[in-house]
């Protein structure tokens, strides 16, 4: 596909030389076949009842995808058919989201402007003898229809003839009945094999205020009878959706096919789902609402906000959809991929900067008291256009306490008594003792430099085993820093056994809050949406809600891999 060249395609997406994933290649050969005139138009149909999550991206950068790379366009569509569970809100920070992961919609559409056209086409059915006002009870209905293995029974109104019906649903609509007294059903087939198929509800009552059309209405059209007349008015050649969808694919095609209307096809795909969170608008909702997370952009959490607000940036994201493809296969994605995505990004773009998170006091005794210097520290090694910084240094610093041992360990090569290790972009340090509190907790370690090794090597080339980072006690910046691990303690939240409550699977220690981190401090430029490396603790970025001037808070977006080996290694 030559179009699939296209320079905008945002990086990860497919390309000439790979192969296309099975939805791509439908695509391509509905175009080679002239179908629609070889017009590609798709649509991403959220429902504004919660925000977005990882999950959304994916079916985002397929949808738009697709548009930017055959030529085609896509809308924006919200699927407003709920009026008690959708917002505004949700609305705005939907359009806002997909902007952020870098797409911009043709049309923009709402369901429910379609409201009248549907309610039309819904008389077109009734006068066709294809629809009917069924008066049971939810209980009767759900009764009635059967089982999958027994065939359902014909509803007792199901002979209702065309004029009564069409009054019925006139007066339903204008308000003549309460909820849950009518409905009106598709005249299809009760004992269709296909469950879907057993005279789906097309209408029902609900006396609600809609975000939209506020209080025109009180029936409201069902997903099914909704989703696909709003696909052939928009003339979506090629709705894709999820594979839970393919058992309603029959309904879109029938109405579709009575109504003789534009004929827009749905093509189903595997959902994302993701080891160790959730990934379900409603169980998401709920977290929010029991307040175990801070709200929907708590960075926890797996919607677009919060991995925005935790440090992922939209390539990250792109290129994490692009490498997981587009299958029919239901599985289970490991989150390691996910952040792999975010590191491979931000191993390229963030500045490396110095910050100990648990910090432990060094007195340099030899270095000479009052004096500080300025050391330069190469900002960004994969990228030599970042240039470098200068770090302060002087006769007291901080070091993270896991770097010191008073009795190491085998195989601990940082720093303990008699050691020596390098300090990252300054000196070789050697421990000479250390003081301690009453409690045995070393409260200083004291140790001497060697002003030869300034810039971090030795000139009579002896070697250390380990280089560790550190902050200038004096000008270090005071900062607080939050650390994250797994939303969920198990890796498959679907395992979860019926009956027990999922939230009781939720990790208990997925936040943790250090309140004394020491940075260097050039980080007081840090700004958000700007990524930074600490080095060797992982990727931060500060936080978008309480980061402020002199009250610095930093998320930690992402943890570095292969720690240890790349200290060894340097040593
Ligand atoms: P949830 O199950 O999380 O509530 P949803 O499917 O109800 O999500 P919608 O707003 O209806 O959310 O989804 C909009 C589009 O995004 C749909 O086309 C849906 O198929 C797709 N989508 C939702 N979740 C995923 C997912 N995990 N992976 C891929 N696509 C998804
Ligand atoms: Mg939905």
């Amino acid at each position: 596909m030559s179009d699939a060249a296209n320079p905008n395609t945002p990086a990860g997406e497919n390309t000439p030389e790979k192969p296309l994933d099975f939805i791509r290649q439908i695509v391509a050969d509905s175009i080679a076949a002239g179908t629609h005139n070889g017009r590609v138009q798709t649509r991403f149909p959220p429902e504004p009842n919660g925000y977005l999550h990882i999950g959304h991206a994916k079916s985002i950068c397929l949808n738009f995808g697709l548009a930017k790379e055959f030529g085609g366009k896509c809308n924006l569509r919200f699927d407003d058919t709920n009026p008690t569970t959708e917002d505004t809100e949700y609305v705005e920070s939907i359009q806002d989201d997909i902007r952020w992961l870098g797409f911009q919609w043709d049309g923009l559409y709402y369901a429910s402007d379609y409201f009248e056209q549907l309610y039309r086409w819904a008389e077109e059915l009734i006068e066709k003898g294809l629809a009917y006002v069924d008066s049971q009870s939810a209980e009767e209905m759900s009764r009635g229809r059967g089982t999958p293995s027994t065939a359902g029974v014909d509803s007792p109104y199901r002979s209702r003839k065309v004029d009564e019906n069409l009054d019925l649903f006139r007066r339903m609509r204008k308000g003549e009945f309460t909820d849950g007294t009518h409905v009106l059903r598709a005249k299809m087939d009760m004992a269709s094999p296909h469950f879907m198929m057993r005279d789906p509800v097309l209408y029902r009552i609900r006396h609600a205020h809609h975000h939209r059309t506020k209080d025109a209405w009180c029936i409201y059209p069902m997903y099914d009878y909704a989703h696909g007349q709003s696909d052939s008015i928009e003339q979506v050649t090629h709705s894709i959706c999820t594979l839970e969808f393919e058992t309603h694919r029959p309904l879109y095609d029938w109405f579709i096919d009575k109504l003789g209307i534009f004929p827009s096809h749905q093509y189903e795909f595997a959902r994302l789902n993701l080891t160790y969170t959730v990934m379900s608008k409603r169980k998401l909702l709920e977290l929010v609402q029991a307040k175990m997370v801070s709200g929907w952009d708590d960075p926890r959490m797996p919607t677009l906000r919060g991995l925005r607000r935790r440090g992922y940036t939209p390539e990250a994201l792109r290129n994490f959809c692009g490498t997981i493809g587009v299958t029919r296969y239901n599985g289970l994605t490991d989150m390691v991929v996910f952040e792999n995505a975010l590191r491979d990004h931000l191993n390229k773009i963030a500045q490396r900067r110095m910050a100990v998170l648990r910090p432990v006091k060094v007195l340099i005794e030899n270095y000479p008291e009052g004096q500080t210097e300025e050391l330069d520290a190469v900002n960004n090694p994969e990228d030599p256009s970042a240039g470098s910084r200068k770090v302060p240094f002087g006769r007291e610093l901080y070091i993270e306490r896991e770097d010191f041992e008073e009795t190491p360990p085998k195989g601990f090569f940082r720093l303990s008594p008699g050691k020596e290790v390098r300090l990252r972009w300054a000196y070789f340090i050697k421990c000479t003792g250390v003081e301690k509190d009453a409690a045995g907790n070393v409260t200083l370690i004291r140790a001497t430099y060697d002003p030869a090794t300034r810039g971090g090597d030795a000139p009579d080339g002896r070697k250390v085993k380990a280089t560790i980072h550190w902050v200038s006690a004096e000008k270090a910046m005071d900062a607080e820093v939050r650390l994250y691990d797994h939303l969920c303690r198990i890796e498959d939240l679907s395992q979860v056994p019926e009956g027990e409550d999922w939230k009781s699977y939720l990790n208990p220690k997925s936040l943790e809050t250090i309140s004394n981190a020491k940075l260097e401090p050039s980080l007081s430029a840090a700004q958000t949406g700007t990524p930074v490396q600490f080095e060797r603790l992982g990727y931060f970025t500060p936080d978008s809600v309480d980061h402020k001037p002199g009250k610095p808070v930093f998320n930690r977006s992402v943890t570095l891999k292969d720690t240890w080996a790349k200290v060894q290694k340097k040593g």
